[in-house]
């Protein structure tokens, strides 16, 4: 008998597992997923970390960041004759004011970037795939000691490189950025920068997926080896949060859905859907425990963003001079790095940038009823202000987990479910006729 009702509470349970993993794949998504290749990753990590330094402040155009900025100029342009003529390269050049902290006098540098033109003349959306050019060694000021960068963040600026190879021939509604910044090191210049410019030019940035320090998989000290989960940071409070933003937080509990861990959600979402033997860790934290990186700066004006990073990092090829110390090689050199593990994370990448620029926009002005005391709940929304939606879902999860749990699929602009808003949190996505979902919004009381 009892073996009998455990087989059955077995079979129950593995049903409901299945049931909740039901994998769609695109397939044209799924092919550029394949095409992510570990032997392009190293060869651009390789050249990257040839090069003497790729310090901020370094001028030399034979072996330092200027010949490094022309090697990933060249690799734009050579992927940009698959685009046709959509795909345009340049490095933008600016000056980083002198500040009080670690830039003495005005300075002049330059991110490096390419942009593949949307296909949708209305379509004004800008996502932003990101890595950082420049590399350190122990002294964050020394502009001329080797300083080979190969993880940090050589390998970000090789995912950047990596997603505009594949996919450059291929069509999407929106405008995709890949940018290789400099400055990161001395305070996130080269982001900020840009994150300035798209503020000042209102431009409609859909999501920044940054990536700092994400080809490697193992730790240093604890000793473990693991290529098999990647970290997705998120902030909890928006960095631009005013006083009426954290008061519609306070009031609907909304201090797990900020615009930025909606994002995270989806990554791991999608790309736990295309890429196989690879777990997206969620961390509630703008970034490393009192540390930061680029998509600190996009954050700060009110821009999508998330940082992606490797899962164990090693402290002995970080921000060290290249050198034996009792045995140990420390520096930040290609041979400690792990390129199949680069190409996972490259391939969540490129899942979920190809799935966010293929969707339709987030649906409009989504509310939550609370007209009178009820135990079902009511949401409703407008269409997407750009694209076209076959259909929504809305996502429902219960307070005290991380991932949405179940999706309602409805072609209304309105659904009304018999679970109560005072147990679960709801949540809507527009569906473009592909498949392919916007991120979530979480709604706003209404009276309606
Ligand atoms: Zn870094």
């Amino acid at each position: 008998m009892n073996k009998i009702l455990l087989g059955i509470g077995l079979i129950f349970i593995s049903s409901t597992v299945f049931s909740q993993t039901l994998i769609h794949r695109d397939p044209e998504i799924a092919k550029m997923v394949s095409e992510v290749s570990s032997d392009s990753l190293e060869s651009y990590v390789r050249k990257l970390a040839s090069f003497d330094t790729r310090h901020t402040l370094n001028t030399d155009p034979e072996n330092g960041m200027p010949a490094a900025q022309n090697y990933v100029l060249s690799k734009f342009n050579s992927f940009a004759q698959q685009s046709g003529g959509r795909m345009t390269a340049e490095i933008e050049n600016f000056v980083i004011p002198a500040d009080d902290r670690r830039i003495k006098e005005d300075a002049p540098a330059a991110n490096v970037i390419a942009t593949l033109k949307g296909t949708d003349p209305n379509d004004p959306r800008v996502f932003i795939i990101s890595g950082h050019m420049d590399s350190r060694n122990k002294d964050v000021m020394d502009k001329e000691g080797i300083a080979p960068g190969a993880n940090d963040d050589g390998s970000g600026t090789a995912a950047v490189i990596e997603l505009a190879r594949v996919m450059a021939s291929r069509e999407f509604p929106a405008t995709i950025l890949f940018v290789a910044f400099t400055g990161e090191e001395e305070g996130l210049k080269g982001a900020t920068y840009l994150a300035d410019k798209a503020a000042e030019q209102e431009w409609n940035i859909g999501a920044v997926l940054n990536n700092d320090i994400i080809g490697n998989s193992s730790s240093s000290g604890t000793l473990i080896k693991d290529n098999l989960k990647m970290r997705v940071f998120s902030e909890t409070i928006p960095a631009n949060e005013t006083e009426e933003m954290a008061r519609i937080r306070r009031y609907t509990g909304a201090e797990n859905d900020s615009k930025s861990r909606q994002l995270a959600r989806y990554v791991k979402e999608i790309g736990e859907r295309y890429v196989d033997q690879f777990e997206v860790k969620l961390i509630y934290r703008a970034d490393r425990f009192l540390r930061g990186g680029d998509q600190t700066a996009f954050a700060r004006n009110g821009f999508t963003a998330i940082r992606i990073s490797e899962m164990n990092e090693n402290f002995y090829h970080q921000h060290e001079n290249v050198r034996v110390e009792n045995g140990i090689q420390y520096g930040d050199l290609p041979e400690f790095m792990d390129f199949e593990y680069l190409r996972k994370v490259s391939a969540v990448n490129v899942a979920s940038l190809a799935t966010l620029a293929s969707a339709p926009s987030q649906p409009e002005e989504v509310q939550i009823s609370v007209r009178g005391l009820s135990n079902s709940s009511t949401l409703l929304w407008e269409k997407p202000a750009i694209g076209k939606a076959k259909g929504y879902y809305v996502l429902m999860r219960e307070t005290s987990s991380p991932m949405w749990e179940k999706k309602f699929f409805t072609t209304e602009t309105t659904m009304t479910l018999p679970y109560s808003k005072d147990n679960y949190f709801f949540a809507v996505q527009a569906v473009g006729e592909d498949g392919a979902e916007s991120l979530a919004v979480f709604p706003t009381p209404s009276n309606r």
